[in-house]
């Protein structure tokens, strides 16, 4: 049970890095921040608590990057045009991950920008001063110690350091009700020439028999990556909170328990996976939604039906609404799919994502990229996926550059937009609407 006592806690702590920016959080987003930011020429440190890069594609074992593409035009370009390019990506609707190869290419990135950075390294606080934060508290292996920046960048997915600095956020629907998260895993030994065509097509035969505790019918699926293996985005967690450790345990739990529920249903039920061996689940849970900080423009679902311009714009996005239903009834997978189906673009179409959507109102020296960025629900739910997090990453690493550059001149409110574009557009990204 836990207690509600609470006790004082102070230290002398060593302040071990002065930096131009400091960024929590080293998954797509993250890494596109750091890698822009340093470019640039500021010093950069970014805290990762993971022992690698990539966040949900890598430590999750998310199997696939959705499109980087709008069927036409190349939308997360700079970095995330790089990332492609290094995995030998080709523009498939779907593009499957292979989650060690991927390490290996942020791993390069990061050092090739001269980032410094350290891994099992969490964000655990910040000392404010009036609206700026002057310090990032981080622990790691090697005890407590502190970080001072200019600028400040939230990679955490879940607006943990704009929360700590004091940031509105909303999260979840009406009612807090939040997506399910999933425990992604690795299989081998599976005959994907020769598999059934389509892996949902006896669930419900397989719901009669009892082979699941709780009847999912949305299963996105497995990811083949060649030699008999796949990496799968199967079994939903629902009642998770990915901001509540108690709840983050109880789901890992939950997982590794109905992984074998799976395994059963493919085995049984469908050809090609009659031999599937799993060979591991992830090492961080799947989580799909928590905060969305908000920032000086909140995207909304207006926005995604008007394929959006705006003046700020730091990039273009384009992927479907794609909610996750809360609860495993038919009504609710129902209304996942007709909105998965019917919010979604032709080729060639695109939302713009304004540089204001990366700008927690209430501080001045910190900017939000990634899952977390300032929207409503149906925005996140396309934003969020990875080539969406390295156009914002990448436009916040460039804007938190340049406030650094300023010395104490600008805010991140005050950054003029034009100059940001100006240099975004020099470094490969897609702004169409910006003209020089
Ligand atoms: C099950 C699942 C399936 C998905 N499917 C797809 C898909 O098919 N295609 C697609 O493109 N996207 C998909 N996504 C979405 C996508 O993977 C995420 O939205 C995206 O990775 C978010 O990137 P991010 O950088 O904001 O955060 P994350 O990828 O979550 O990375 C955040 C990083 O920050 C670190 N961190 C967190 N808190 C702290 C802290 N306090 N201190 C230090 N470090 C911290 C974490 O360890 C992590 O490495 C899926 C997500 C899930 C969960």
């Amino acid at each position: 049970m836990e207690s509600v006592e609470k006790i004082p806690f102070a230290r002398q702590i060593p302040i071990r890095y002065e930096v131009d920016v400091f960024i929590a959080g080293g998954g797509p987003a993250g890494v596109a921040a750091a890698v822009a930011a340093s470019r640039l020429g500021s010093k950069v440190f970014l805290a990762e608590g993971h022992s690698c890069f990539g966040g949900m594609g890598t430590a999750g074992l998310v199997p696939w990057f959705s499109p980087f593409t709008d069927g036409i035009n190349f939308l997360a370009g700079g970095v995330g045009q790089e990332i492609f390019n290094r995995l030998n990506l080709n523009n498939d609707y779907s593009l499957v991950i292979n989650a060690e190869h991927l390490k290996r290419v942020y791993d390069d990135l990061m050092t090739e920008a001269d980032v410094a950075f350290n891994f099992h390294t969490q964000l655990i606080d910040v000392l404010l001063d009036g609206k700026q934060i002057s310090y990032a508290i981080c622990n790691s292996k090697s005890g407590i110690f502190a970080v001072k920046a200019r600028a400040f960048i939230d990679c955490t997915g879940n607006g943990d350091l704009a929360v700590m600095a004091g940031a509105d956020f909303e999260k979840g629907d009406k009612d807090g009700a939040l997506m399910p998260g999933t425990l992604c895993s690795l299989w081998s030994n599976i005959d994907s020439e020769n598999r059934s065509p389509d892996h949902r097509a006896m669930l419900e035969k397989a719901f009669v028999d009892g082979v699941f505790s709780i009847p999912d019918r949305h299963v996105p699926g497995m990811g083949f990556l060649g030699a008999g293996i796949a990496g799968a985005n199967i079994g939903h967690i629902y009642d998770l909170d990915g901001t509540d450790d108690e709840s983050i345990t109880r789901g890992l739990l939950r997982g590794r328990k109905i992984v074998p529920e799976f395994e059963r249903y493919y085995k049984e039920y469908l050809k090609g996976y009659e031999k599937m061996t799993l060979t591991a689940t992830a090492s961080l849970l799947g989580v799909r939604e928590t905060r969305r900080i908000t920032g000086d423009y909140v995207m909304t679902l207006d926005d995604f039906k008007n394929r959006a311009c705006f003046e700020d714009e730091i990039g273009r996005y384009s992927y479907p609404v794609d909610i996750h239903p809360n609860k495993n009834d038919p009504e609710s997978y129902k209304q996942f799919h007709e909105e998965f189906t019917s919010l979604r673009y032709e080729k060639g179409e695109s939302y713009g994502i304004p540089y204001r959507s990366l700008i927690p109102c209430s501080l001045d020296n910190v900017l939000v990229a990634g899952r977390c960025i300032s929207t409503d629900r149906y925005m996140q739910s396309s934003v969020r996926c990875m080539p969406g997090c390295f156009i914002t990453g990448q436009a916040a690493g460039t804007a938190a550059s340049m406030v650094a550059d300023s010395n104490g001149k600008k805010t991140t409110h005050g950054i003029d937009a034009r100059s940001l574009q100006n240099t975004l557009k020099d470094t490969g990204a897609y702004l169409p609407n910006f003209k020089k």
